[in-house]
């Protein structure tokens, strides 16, 4: 039993520090938290795409249940402000940023409108985010198309935590989505403009592709 204990602790040990790597010197971790099950293939894309644009590491933590206290009854799916205050109330050990994925419906509210179904959320200059492949899954037709877009969004959200709001630069991954999640992965380059880059503190972001001036 000993023996068996002790082999568990290595494996995981080995599996940490392969997740982990990456181009970072400063320690800081950014723990990909999947919320009820989600295709590893995901989650390490994103680990992926989150490696190559913030100087930090990335760490997959194991499934944690999506919190009752989050699932919002009359439309059978989970409040995504709710979701990032049970994480904050419990994030994962050392964590500097926390990217929650699930493939569940989520929702908030937006304007007048009390429960909106979103693609993601993430607080602003805070610790958490989180993005769901639920309505990319259900809207779109390939597999590619789903990636793209979660991993779009996934930077998106990763991008609030580090203190940004929305962005007029066309292109950029932080314009706002308006309501249209879809059409703003779809127009975006996925990287931060050089209106972004300059509001990140010096350090946070790994040197990025330049965000092309439009071409309409
Ligand atoms: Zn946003
Ligand atoms: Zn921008």
């Amino acid at each position: 039993m000993m023996f068996r204990l002790a082999l568990l602790a290595a494996l995981f040990a080995a599996t940490a520090s392969l997740a982990g790597e990456g181009p970072a010197a400063t320690g800081q971790v950014v723990v990909i938290l999947p919320f009820g099950k989600v295709e590893p293939a995901l989650l390490e894309g994103i680990a992926r795409e989150v490696r190559a644009r913030v100087n930090a590491e990335t760490r997959v933590d194991a499934v944690r249940p999506l919190p009752k206290a989050a699932f919002y009854a009359p439309r059978n799916r989970w409040r995504a402000e709710k979701l990032l205050e049970a994480i904050d109330a419990d994030p994962p050990l050392g964590a500097w940023k926390v990217l929650a994925v699930t493939e569940a419906e989520i929702s908030t509210t937006k304007g007048q409108v009390h429960d909106w179904g979103i693609a993601g959320l993430g607080n602003i200059g805070g610790q958490s985010c989180v993005v769901t492949g639920y309505l990319y899954r259900k809207h779109g037709k390939t597999r590619a198309d789903l990636v793209r877009r979660l991993n779009d969004t996934a930077v998106h959200e990763l991008g609030h935590t580090l203190g940004l709001d929305h962005c007029p630069t066309v292109g950029c991954v932080m314009r706002d989505a308006k309501g249209n999640a879809i059409k703003s992965t779809d127009t975006s380059t996925g990287q931060y403009c050089a209106l972004c880059r300059a509001k990140v503190g010096e350090g946070v972001l790994l040197p990025g592709q330049p965000v092309p001036p439009p071409t309409e």
